[in-house]
């Protein structure tokens, strides 16, 4: 396991990450690796392992502490598959004890597609993590594993699922894809798993980011036929943003327990309102998920940049964030990486 080096409980305030449109920046995902264990259909080819190197836990781990003394809030890990990542408990513990520019305890979250969450719950906990989200795309076996293409997959994650629930990694968060002509028969099924396990369930609208040429227009679910199919089996009342930079539209029962979500970033996208960065696995900083650039932090780290020139070509990074994505507009270029190795 790659060695530890200590950081400070709370780290010196810069001057915040604001981009060139007055959108202030507080929240990094972070990919700690872009193997995947699974091969959903509409993510992967089928091809195994990595594609892009990593970096070690305690090079995460200076770059995250750098973005945190730059004003970010919150930290989401992801991949590839997080849970694949050994070290990753450490980093949870070390990011854990960070504070905030306003000395608060960092908000961490994690998404997974929960395959070892049932054994890992506990010790993420344990080591300061609040959150979890868990990718589900279907709610019944033949569909779920057909769309991840492993065997017995379905009752693992559900196994994952209410073992997070239990250690506590609430609200639970279960991410659904829907895609015309796969899955988008689930719709009605998830709204009654919503409310059975008492999880917010979030669809999220397909966006052309695969590895293969899945994505058109007519694959894409949108929001409004979500609302209206679910409204018309239970009672949907729409529930305010927990913060403005929300990317999901909110919606509760008015008679029972349970959560919809639903993240539109096609039909209704929030770039507006965008507060995000995100580091690759190989310390790459990208502005937008569809960035046509990516900028090597990681390369000035290991050309023996200090803290302060790091955080300096940050907040240049920052300043040329893109005003908005151009999914579906005449002249839109997917990017050179998948979700998958950009991490989602
Ligand atoms: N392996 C983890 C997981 O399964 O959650 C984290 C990485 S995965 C790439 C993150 C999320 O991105 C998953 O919820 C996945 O369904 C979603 N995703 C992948 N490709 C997508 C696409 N083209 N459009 C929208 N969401 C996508």
């Amino acid at each position: 396991m790659a060695a530890i080096s200590p950081i400070a409980d709370s780290v010196a305030a810069q001057p915040r990450l604001t981009d060139s449109h007055g959108r202030v920046i507080h929240d990094l995902r972070v990919s700690i690796t872009d193997r995947c264990n699974y091969k959903c259909v509409y993510c992967r080819t089928g091809e195994v392992g990595a594609q892009y190197p990593e970096l070690g836990i305690d090079e995460y781990l200076r770059l995250i502490r750098l973005f945190v003394s730059l004003g970010v809030t919150k930290v989401r890990l992801t991949g590839g598959e997080p849970l694949l990542r050994r070290g990753l408990i450490d980093l949870v513990r070390e990011l854990a004890s960070l504070r905030t520019i306003h000395g608060e305890p960092l908000n961490l979250a994690l998404t997974t597609n929960g395959h070892l969450l049932e054994s890992l719950a506990v010790p993420l906990r344990d080591a300061g993590l609040h959150r979890v989200t868990v990718s589900m795309d279907a709610v019944d076996a033949p569909t779920f594993e057909r769309i991840t293409r492993i065997p017995g997959s379905f009752e693992t994650v559900l196994r994952g699922v209410r073992a997070a629930r239990e250690a506590g990694l609430t609200p639970v968060k279960i991410n659904c894809v829907l895609l015309r002509g796969f899955n988008d028969d689930q719709v009605e099924g998830f709204a009654h798993f919503a409310r059975r396990e008492d999880v917010v369930v979030r669809f999220i609208e397909f966006m052309p980011l695969e590895e293969g040429r899945l994505w058109t227009p007519e694959i894409v679910v949108p929001l409004k036929e979500i609302v209206l199919r679910i409204s018309r089996i239970l009672p949907l009342i729409e529930l305010a943003p927990n913060e403005p930079s929300e990317t999901a539209r909110r919606y509760g029962f008015s008679d029972g327990p349970g959560e919809i979500g639903i993240i539109a970033p096609v039909t209704q996208a929030f770039c507006g309102a965008c507060s995000r960065v995100r580091l690759t696995s190989d310390g790459k900083v990208r502005t937008c998920l569809f960035s046509q650039v990516e900028h090597d932090l990681y390369g000035h780290m290991r050309a023996g940049e200090s803290d302060e020139e790091l955080s300096s070509y940050i907040h240049r990074i920052v300043q040329g964030k893109e005003a908005r994505h151009h999914i579906g507009e005449p002249g839109f270029l997917k990017p050179s990486r998948s979700m998958v190795h950009i991490g989602g």
